[in-house]
């Protein structure tokens, strides 16, 4: 809090507690309160931007404190009052701050921790909000990796895809029919069993209401339409 938030905090206290209220009609006494309790409450805000912190709350639950412990009352609030209030609110905005990387270089160590400091003390003083999400990789694709892609042709190596060619034989034959330069039937309707591009050909209908079996191959005719329409060879 800067000198000016701290008079109008004193002044705030003063019309609960005359004690308070009596320093700050001599100047000379006003001054150095003020000083004091610039001194004791620099690192602590004022309010916080979301409305989770406002010292004149503080103020007025120290004096409005009831029950068991009337000990408060007794005695004028004092800066530490102010910190403790403060604390597990200071607690709670390092437990959201994620440390953001520092936009310097990591090899520069002082730089690199000085900024992380810097990162930290504002949140730590409520200067600047907690940074909850850690950083996304919003930069576009390295081309070095996206070149290999394109070799690759799919995100799934070759070899696990081969690994994985015997729980989807439908899909495996699939590639290895384009890959082997034929046509790729599922890209068309079928005109035999009616199925949908994309979908398997179906085959008779399974017992007890099952529904149709699944054919692995597509239907021959499904293949000659799908050679015709991409001009290869079936
Ligand atoms: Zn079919």
């Amino acid at each position: 809090m800067q000198p000016r938030e701290i008079a109008a905090l004193l002044h705030r206290i003063g019309l609960n507690d005359s004690r308070i209220d009596r320093q700050l009609a001599d100047e000379n006494s006003a001054e150095r309160a003020i000083t004091r309790w610039t001194e004791a409450l620099t690192n602590v805000p004022a309010t916080l931007p979301d409305g989770s912190w406002d010292v004149g709350r503080a103020v007025r639950n120290y004096y409005e404190r009831k029950g068991g412990d009337n000990s408060a009352q007794y005695r004028p609030m004092e800066p530490h009052d102010v910190l403790a209030a403060w604390a597990p609110h200071r607690t709670a905005l390092m437990q959201r701050h994620t440390d953001p990387a520092p936009a310097v270089d990591p090899d520069n160590v002082a730089a690199y921790l000085a900024e992380l400091r810097t990162g930290r003390t504002a949140v730590a003083t409520g200067q600047a909000t907690p940074v909850e999400q850690r950083a996304l990789t919003a930069a576009p694709i390295d081309p070095r990796i996206a070149e290999r892609l394109h070799q690759i042709g799919s995100p799934i190596p070759e070899q696990a895809r081969a690994q994985l060619a015997q729980f989807r034989p439908r899909a495996a034959d699939r590639e290895a029919l384009v890959r082997a330069g034929g046509p790729d039937p599922l890209a068309v309707a079928c005109t035999w069993c009616h199925a949908e591009p994309g979908k398997p050909c179906r085959g008779g209908w399974r017992p007890n209401g099952k529904g149709r079996r699944i054919k692995n191959r597509p239907h021959d005719s499904r293949i000659d339409l799908a050679a015709q329409q991409q001009g290869v060879a079936a």
